[in-house]
């Protein structure tokens, strides 16, 4: 059993979290001055599939002296049993040459899917969904969410949760399904780019337990480092579950807010804590995480 008790909230990591370069709403600029104007000690960005906020957060730090150290990272789209599950790279190398082409695939295959999702809106006689989702996602990885915001816009559901149960989920009139690479190739795109590999908020794919501890167990296989614990809205049941998985597969535990957009129960740094007895992925690769002074 794992200790009950949080090991430490500071200093306070928050280590999944995103920005206008995917379907974040805040500039990496915005972001940072949230992140420590919310005591964030060390903040990770992990946009879908991109790097680019990276760079222009790290100029934001340095030009308004924020005490907040700041990890390159990304979030890795991937296909596991025909569900999609995301990898957190944490801590690489922006400048990697294998890592940078494998996202430019990645990006690929994202612009490949929004052209297939707005000819099958079209066919409902939703026009204009390619253009309207490209402009909103200004040059970054285009998401699915910007369709959701499209179709919002211009009346067709009232809010995320709707319009993606009504458009854009599995089987649902707008929804194609993805070509996202493996979680072996994602974890091995990380590792290549000097990162480590952790399975993004675990106990949101909708798994039965059976199918959940199956997915920890093929992810540690293929090299996978860590996986994240603690989220801001979990059940104290959830965390506690997940601790014990971390610890039989020799995972570290990461933590992290996944945020998107300011709201009232997602924010930066809130409500996150690892409990006792599990691994902290910055204990187990301080070099990679960075540490607060
Ligand atoms: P994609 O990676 O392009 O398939 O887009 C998935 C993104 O859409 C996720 O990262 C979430 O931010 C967002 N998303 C998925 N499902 C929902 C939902 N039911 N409500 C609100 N946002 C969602
Ligand atoms: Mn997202
Ligand atoms: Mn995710
Ligand atoms: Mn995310």
């Amino acid at each position: 059993m794992t200790d009950l008790v949080p090991v430490s909230t500071f200093p306070l990591y928050d280590l999944h979290s995103h920005t206008r370069v995917s379907d974040g709403q805040l500039t990496p600029e915005a972001l940072v001055l949230r992140a420590a104007e919310r005591q964030v000690s060390v903040l990770a960005i992990t946009d879908h599939d991109t790097i680019a906020g990276i760079a222009p957060a790290r100029l934001a730090i340095i030009k308004h002296q924020l005490p907040l150290c700041l990890v390159a990272g990304v979030e890795i789209s991937s296909l596991w049993d025909n569900h999609e599950i995301h990898i957190v790279g944490l801590g690489v190398d922006t400048d990697s040459v294998p890592l940078t082409s494998f996202l430019q695939r990645q990006m690929e295959f994202r612009f490949d899917r929004a052209r297939q999702i707005a000819l099958r809106l079209e066919k409902a006689h939703i026009t204009g969904a390619l253009e309207g989702a490209l402009s909103l996602a200004a040059g970054g990885a285009v998401t699915r969410a910007h369709f959701a915001r499209f179709l919002i816009e211009h009346g067709k559901a009232d809010s995320m949760a709707q319009v993606f149960k009504k458009y854009l989920s599995r089987g649902k009139t707008g929804y194609v399904p993805p070509q996202w690479c493996t979680i072996a190739e994602s974890v091995e795109a990380i590792h290549l780019g000097g990162g480590r590999a952790v399975l993004a908020h675990p106990g949101r794919y909708g798994l039965s337990a059976k199918w959940l501890k199956r997915l920890i167990a093929d992810f540690a296989a293929c090299g996978g480092d860590a996986m994240e614990v603690a989220q801001c809205q979990q059940s104290f049941n959830e965390k506690t579950q997940l601790a014990q998985y971390a610890l039989t597969h020799g995972l570290a535990a990461s933590q992290g807010s996944d945020f998107h957009q300011p709201c009232a129960w997602i924010d930066l740094g809130k409500k996150l804590w690892l409990p006792g007895g599990v691994e902290a992925i910055w204990i187990r690769y301080p070099h990679l995480i960075a540490q607060p002074l």
